[in-house]
């Protein structure tokens, strides 16, 4: 428990940092939160693209209605009216055969059992010895080593695992994938369900926490980089912004939320996991034609998956490689024009945005370097997508981690 006008500055305004600061202000904190960049929101930023003309997110992201770290935040800040709850149902197509399936729960739950739609030649029987499989591998063998080559790796787990792991199966660490997966499934056919959000992400679960966090008289500093902190034996004494340094009162606490370079940066003989991995996105303006539904995953194709918006169609490619960026636009039009029904039709005006360092590259040895939330200085802790929550670099993630943060502060 914070001391009486004990304050509790935030290093990051990223979602870990955002929930940091609501987790710290519900607890009783005066909160500041130091952000480098002109606005809040790090990797789940809206903007308005000048060459488009259109408000478009940095990247797609996909969240189900089983994140419940996710659910409290934005009912916690009300970015709930700025989002959609979709039904169980994931609509795909095969780029290369043009097969189309859904996958999901078409009886959304109702009735029992729920019966679960799957992609064609995949039995229900052969995914649970996969899931058995994929219980039983070792903490250090990558996921793929349990899923092997046949249609449920190459149209049901390949694109599952990139989607939340940002790696290949072949690479990637199992602990933080069954995690997730076990959550999600643990809540029922309901926690399939996509979360949408139609304003952005920004509209949803930025805006709303900073609203939230101004009316409970936090201090919110954009455009404020911290460059050092005063470090003593024990705890912190201080920090340094570009514009001033801040002394920290006995009692002050800091939460450090930013990623990994940047936290090794600023807390010395910190080990944090190495290397990145990119998220690559194409927005489009397009206003027509239209899918039929919010968004569509793509196998045998560039594009992985299709998100619409007001006037934006999205692709997606995770843990996308060197690529050259110049032909990717045209590759991303033509997959998703095919998933249109409009094959041949010119592309339309595009942005393409690059995302280097989407998440740490989550394998074996990367998820053995990620730290917890607590600190050798008894009045810092950590925060951040890849910090110890034991899941997945995502929106989930990272909230969570924020308020374990605050938690480690005692
Ligand atoms: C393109 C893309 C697609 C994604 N898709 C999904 C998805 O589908 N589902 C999902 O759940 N997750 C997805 N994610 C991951 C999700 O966005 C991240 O896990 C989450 O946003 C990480 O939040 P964070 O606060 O940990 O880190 P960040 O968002 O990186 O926050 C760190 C903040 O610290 C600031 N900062 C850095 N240095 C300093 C400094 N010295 N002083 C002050 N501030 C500093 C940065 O500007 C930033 O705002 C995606 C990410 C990307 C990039």
């Amino acid at each position: 428990m914070p001391r009486p006008h004990s304050r509790l500055h935030v290093v990051g305004g990223g979602l870990a940092g955002l929930a940091a600061a609501l987790a710290g202000s519900r607890a009783g904190w005066a909160v500041e939160v130091w952000e480098a960049s002109p606005g809040f929101g790090g990797r789940c930023r809206s903007f308005v693209d000048p060459v488009l003309g259109r408000r478009v997110d940095n990247g797609n992201h996909l969240l189900l209605a089983g994140n419940r770290a996710a659910m409290r935040h934005l009912a916690e800040t009300g970015g709930d009216r700025a989002v959609r709850l979709a039904p169980a149902r994931f609509p795909c197509l095969d780029l290369e055969s043009g097969e189309r399936w859904e996958v999901g729960v078409p009886n959304g739950g109702v009735g029992f059992p729920p019966r679960p739609s799957l992609p064609p030649g995949v039995a229900g029987g052969g995914l649970l010895r996969d899931l058995g499989r994929l219980w039983r591998l070792k903490g250090d063998a990558p996921l793929g080593d349990a899923l092997p080559e046949g249609p449920a790796r190459r149209l049901l787990w390949d694109p599952l695992v990139r989607a939340v792991m940002n790696m290949d199966p072949d690479e990637a660490a199992a602990p933080p994938f069954r995690r997730a997966l076990g959550e999600i499934l643990a809540r029922g056919p309901g926690g399939l369900r996509p979360v949408l959000f139609p304003r952005g992400l920004a509209a949803a679960l930025v805006d709303p926490a900073l609203d939230t966090l101004r009316a409970r008289g936090a201090g919110l500093h954009p455009g404020r980089r911290v460059v050092g902190l005063d470090l003593g034996r024990e705890r912190a004494l201080g920090l340094g912004t570009r514009g001033g340094t801040v002394a920290l009162a006995a009692g002050d606490a800091l939460v450090v939320a930013l990623p990994p370079s940047g936290a090794a940066a600023l807390l010395p003989g910190l080990a944090v996991p190495e290397g990145h991995s990119p998220i690559l996105g194409a927005h489009f303006a397009l206003d027509a034609p239209r899918l039929p539904v919010p968004f569509m995953g793509l196998v045998g194709g560039t594009a992985e998956w299709l998100f619409q918006h007001e006037g934006v169609l999205s692709a997606t490619v995770s843990a996308a490689g060197a690529a050259d960026d110049a032909a990717l636009p045209a590759r991303l039009w033509a997959d998703a024009a095919r998933a249109l029904g409009c094959e041949g039709a010119p592309p339309p005006p595009a942005r393409l945005v690059r995302e280097k360092a989407a998440t740490f590259r989550q394998t074996p040895a990367g998820e053995a370097l990620r730290p917890p939330a607590r600190t050798r200085w008894r009045n810092v802790a950590l925060a951040g997508d890849w910090t110890r929550t034991g899941l997945p670099a995502t929106i989930e993630g990272a909230l969570r981690s924020g308020a374990s943060a605050v938690r480690a502060l005692g």
